[in-house]
């Protein structure tokens, strides 16, 4: 796995009358296929499984996950045998409609899936056991891909081009890339994550990683995790009609719905330079537009 090459901060149009600017670092350029801050979270992980000679990774996600998708992707393309245990049993009858579990098995994914009652537990010692003697020797990534490695590899985000922004965003689920922001962040710099997730232990998980205190929280769940609504839906169209740019419903999506409205309301001081993470997640797409199909809400586009 290569170090992925600088991408490119994209301007964005903000009408002068709000006295901010901003640009999108587009890390959803990374790769296809592992995207975004799922390319800097597995780089050093998989350094790692090498050095210790794993064969076989293991993970856990959701239905719609960008990390088992990453981390199935990333298992095809260097080399390692890859087991998702997934969340919801009734999940696995939708196997071969769900887009991203399609993506997952064709890239040699074993999928394995769990009542959401036992998915709670996944971090208990008696279940790693368990997955040990069912799947042999595995290196273990947590849900969401979330440790110190992953951590480091998102202090590469930012590099020296970077320091000219005060504000540096980011959409935030177990809030790796946040953390990795929050560290690589100059001291003139505010790092502000958007939750997707309603998480009152969020922002504990995060301190575990940071030593500075130079960040906030926003929530930015709109409803709910993974759930959308068609003000929410028409941004994103919107957004990509407008600047060319896709996001995501889960994650940036949601981000830059937050952020437009918080400009447009002058939460931020006059002259702020802002700059705002694309981490990518465009496979969830996709998943979303299947399931928008059951209902009368619109699909993205
Ligand atoms: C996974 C993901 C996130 C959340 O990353 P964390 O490090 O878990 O906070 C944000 N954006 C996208 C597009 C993602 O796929």
């Amino acid at each position: 796995m290569n170090r992925p090459l600088e991408t490119i901060n994209q301007k964005i149009p903000i009408d002068p009358k709000f006295g901010v600017s901003l640009s999108i670092k587009r890390d959803d350029l990374i790769d296809t296929e592992i995207s975004g801050n799922k390319f800097r979270k597995l780089f050093y992980n998989i350094r790692e499984a090498r050095a210790q000679h794993h064969q076989t990774i293991l993970t856990f996600g959701g239905a719609f996950s960008n990390h088992i998708a990453a981390v199935a992707a990333c298992g095809h393309r260097y080399g390692f045998k890859t087991i998702g245990i997934i969340r919801g049993e009734e999940v696995k009858f939708f196997e071969q409609d769900n887009p991203t579990l399609r993506f997952a098995k064709k890239m040699g994914m074993e999928l394995f899936y769990i009542s959401r009652s036992n998915y709670k537990n996944k971090e208990d010692v008696n279940f790693s056991e368990d997955l040990k003697a069912i799947f042999g020797k595995f290196m273990l990534l947590p849900e969401g891909g979330t440790n110190d490695l992953a951590v480091k590899g998102c202090e590469e985000i930012l590099s020296a081009k970077d320091q000219t922004f005060d504000l540096i965003c980011c959409s935030v689920g177990t809030g790796g890339t946040l953390a990795g922001l929050i560290n690589s962040a100059k001291p003139h710099q505010r790092v502000v994550g958007y939750s997707s997730v309603k998480d009152p232990d969020l922002k504990r998980g995060i301190c575990r990683f940071v030593t500075h205190n130079n960040w906030d929280l926003f929530q930015a769940d709109c409803g709910g995790y993974g759930k959308v609504d068609p003000s929410l839906i028409e941004f994103i169209n919107g957004f990509k009609t407008s600047f060319n740019i896709p996001l995501d419903p889960v994650y940036t999506g949601k981000m830059m719905y937050h952020l437009m409205r918080q400009i447009e309301q002058g939460v931020f001081p006059k002259g702020t330079n802002i700059l705002a993470i694309h981490t990518g997640g465009l496979q969830g797409v996709a998943g979303m537009n299947w399931r928008l199909k059951q209902t009368d809400l619109p699909q993205l586009i």
